[in-house]
């Protein structure tokens, strides 16, 4: 490891109970989407003292930030989310389920974890930027509403993070690897029907269904869904069935659809042929329908030249040391998984990173390896406002161990951890990967260059934004 690397991950170490603290502090305020007010402020403040220059309310979204230390290029970028969700309340470090009196929510995706250790790989670089004195400038993106809401979707529409010349971010997981596949794109919209409200059987020649409507598109849809290539998924909710009267014809009814597939392009082309089904139900029963656009997400497209940079100081910096402590809360906690879970566990290890990396984690707590590069090109099955980032700038994704091994995302489990010390030394090891790798992206100018080449031919024909102009943030 390079002196100045040594240095980062001391002072990211020598900071590690300022980091805990915060981390801890988010955990508590456990904020829902677009409402992460105390948990933004802190960040902020945490920036500022740091001498970061910060700008708050980008995009039109109180909670969505920025921290800016340096001048010139290149400038590299680490992101930061914060939100927790609903219904997961529970309390840290616990291997049975027991709510928090104080909230309903939980952060059951970590982003408590993943908002600090963002911010400490920041700071850290703000360090090596005033030492070497070179020219460069560090930026953290505090990027609200992931879970629900699309934060970074509408921040790429206003152009936040055009011009970066690397974006780097992690999240916490249950093995230590590149988040190396893509993510499914995804269009969501309602469409809302109208009919005419009648006696259902005094006079229903005279009414027209609207709740007929729904089905009949939902009906269309299911039959769509053959004609598709297989990698995409349609899901859609009821929304309003038109009432609960089933002697009135339903004069209004919606339902919600989701269109994904693995590239942007792809799911707007399904989402164009939902239109048409939609036009067809409404022909069909003599309704009228309008189509709402909700939020969006595109395919994530990782930079193969920063997962590399990632994965070398991954190798370097190694996987979370966790003691007898953490392995005793971790073990408790993974007998409370059913052997499905297990397996499944497994085969998403086999997928993402490879039959040696699965045969390595059969049997294990925690992780304690860093998972090598898997060349196999694979898509995760869902999807994340990261993949807007990644079509504006090169972009590269990291996992670290924040939880035993097995944990389901949004679980009580999830968030029990997130409050531990398992989360805690996962979030530090992700710190110091993205540290190490911004330094060296300032060192070699060259990595800007190569990413910025294959970025150029991953996004040919440019961004479209999959959240049309006039929607705005459900803040
Ligand atoms: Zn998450």
């Amino acid at each position: 490891m390079t002196e100045a690397k040594e240095r980062l991950c001391r002072r990211i170490a020598e900071k590690e109970k300022t980091y805990s603290d915060i981390s801890r502090k988010i955990w508590e305020y456990a904020e829902l989407g677009f409402h992460e007010y105390r948990s933004a402020k802190l960040l902020q403040d945490t920036l500022e003292a740091e001498g970061f220059q910060v700008e708050t309310g980008l995009a039109g979204i109180p909670t969505a930030f920025k921290g800016t230390f340096g001048t010139g290029g290149p400038v590299v970028a680490i992101l930061g989310e914060f939100d927790a969700l609903p219904g997961l309340s529970q309390k840290p470090g616990r291997d049975t389920q027991e709510k928090r009196e104080e909230t309903d929510c939980g952060h059951g995706c970590g982003h408590n974890l993943l908002g600090t250790g963002s911010l400490a790989a920041a700071v850290a670089v703000k360090a090596y930027l005033e030492e070497s004195r070179g020219a460069g400038t560090i930026i953290y993106f505090g990027c609200p509403g992931e879970e629900k809401g699309s934060g970074k979707t509408f921040m790429a529409r206003e152009g936040c993070f055009e011009g970066l010349d690397a974006v780097f971010c992690w999240h916490p997981w249950d093995v230590n690897g590149l988040f190396s596949s893509s993510s499914l794109a995804d269009i969501c919209a309602a469409f809302i029907f109208h009919g005419k409200a009648s006696h259902a059987s005094a006079s229903p020649h005279l009414g027209r269904s609207a709740l007929d409507a729904v089905e009949l598109m939902n009906v269309g849809c299911n039959f769509l869904r053959e004609h598709v290539i297989p990698e995409a998924r349609i899901h859609y909710a009821i929304t309003n069935a038109g009432g609960s009267a089933a002697n009135v014809v339903q004069e209004t009814a919606s339902v919600y659809y989701e269109a994904r597939a693995p590239r942007l392009r792809q799911s707007f082309e399904i989402f164009e042929r939902i239109c048409e089904v939609a036009r067809g139900a409404a022909i069909m029963t003599g309704t009228s329908y309008k189509v709402v656009r909700g939020d969006g997400f595109s395919d994530y497209i990782p930079n193969k030249v920063l997962g590399n940079v990632l994965m070398e100081n991954f190798r370097e910096a190694g996987a979370p040391d966790f003691d007898t402590h953490d392995y005793a809360l971790a073990e408790k906690i993974q007998s409370t998984f059913s052997e499905e879970i297990m397996q499944e566990a497994v085969t998403a290890v086999e997928d993402q990173h490879g039959e040696n990396a699965a045969a390595e984690m059969e049997g294990k707590v925690l992780a304690d390896a860093v998972f090598p590069i898997n060349p196999l090109k694979t898509v995760m099955p869902g999807s994340t406002d990261v993949g807007d980032v990644s079509y504006q700038a090169p972009t590269g994704q990291i996992l670290t161990a924040c939880k035993a091994f097995g944990t389901p995302g949004h679980s009580w489990q999830e968030v029990s951890q997130s409050g531990s010390s398992i989360g805690i030394k996962g979030m530090i090891t992700a710190a110091k990967v993205m540290g190490m790798s911004a330094i060296d992206v300032f060192q070699n100018p060259r990595i800007a260059e190569e990413a910025k080449k294959e970025f150029l031919k991953a996004v040919k024909g440019g961004y479209h934004c999959p959240i049309p102009e006039e929607i705005k943030p459900d803040l």
